[in-house]
């Protein structure tokens, strides 16, 4: 039976300037908690430093409990510009560096999962990740165009790959496997900037259907190495709240995730992006060089 990893990422930045709301940050990712023991799923929560310093010992604890905890970045709440994607090598590593300590100073060690703040990020941001010894995370969100926030991906990877060097929509040997983002590239919000995603709060659980129901057919006519579900949300949701629209939209996200891989005869499997990341890294060895890329000459007489 082919597997399907089913991942549960939730971007934790309750305490970030335009929320400022922790006691909300802690009661989403403590109904979440219960929520994934219920379902017997597993979560991703990437956390910005200030929500660590605030909820370090549940972190603790969710890591106990076979989720990943890994660090997200809003860099205009480490008092630089909103987006990571602006800068450059150094600047993205000085910012990650401050975020790494935090989350190091609450966990006990430093983090290996990694996820931009609005997936901004530019050429030299795989590299600078790799740099600091991260090695898993989701970074791109394909076919997602939204240069105001620094985040424009094209037609990038729609599965797990190391990513180029000097490119980050191609593939190539940067020691850092990226998990992208769930998406629909052909389902389009936004005016057509950003693609229907598998976040929780973007549409109701009929739409989630459909692009998990898309997703996985793709992964399974082109055979991806590792194929995965990745349904994803953040802690400004009062998850612990049992009426909770969105917490109802993730029962029927998983619900519908079990069922469309049952109709598809695949087993669903629980896990989070460090796991993903290691079946990856199993099936596909890190390359020596980058994606070679040859010129398309079809047309011409
Ligand atoms: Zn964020």
């Amino acid at each position: 039976m082919t597997e399907i990893f089913f991942d549960i990422q939730v971007d934790c930045e309750a305490t970030q300037h335009a929320i400022a709301n922790p006691g909300l940050g802690k009661k989403a990712i403590m109904g979440l908690g219960e929520i994934m023991v219920e379902t017997g799923t597993k979560g991703s929560f990437m956390v910005i430093p200030s929500d660590m310093r605030a909820h370090a010992a549940i972190y603790r604890e969710l890591e106990q409990q076979g989720h990943e905890i890994g660090l997200h970045v809003h860099p205009a709440d480490q008092g630089y510009e909103e987006f990571l994607g602006v800068y450059g090598f150094d600047m993205q590593v000085k910012i990650l560096k401050e975020a790494v300590a935090v989350f190091s100073d609450c966990m006990g060690r430093v983090p290996l999962s990694f996820t931009p703040g609005y997936g901004s990020a530019n050429d030299s941001t795989f590299p600078a990740l790799e740099a600091l010894g991260l090695k898993q995370g989701l970074v791109s969100v394909p076919t997602r165009d939204l240069p105001e926030c620094a985040c424009v991906w094209g037609h990038s990877p729609l599965g797990c790959h190391y990513p180029h060097r000097y490119n980050r929509c191609l593939t190539g040997n940067v020691d850092f496997v990226d998990v992208p983002a769930t998406i629909d590239p052909e389902s389009r919000m936004w005016g057509g900037k950003h693609p229907l995603d598998l976040r929780v709060e973007l549409v109701d659980a009929k739409n989630h259907y459909y692009t998990i129901e898309k997703a996985l057919r793709r992964q399974l006519a082109e055979d991806s190495p590792v194929k995965y579900i990745k349904t994803a949300t953040h802690n400004t949701y009062d998850y612990a709240d049992k009426n909770n629209f969105r917490r109802e939209t993730l029962y029927a996200i998983i619900k519908a995730a079990e069922k469309i891989c049952d109709l598809n005869e695949c087993k669903l499997i629980p896990a989070n992006t460090a796991e993903i990341a290691a079946a990856y890294r199993k099936k596909v060895p890190l390359p020596i060089g980058g994606q070679k890329l040859e010129l398309d000459t079809r047309g011409r007489l």
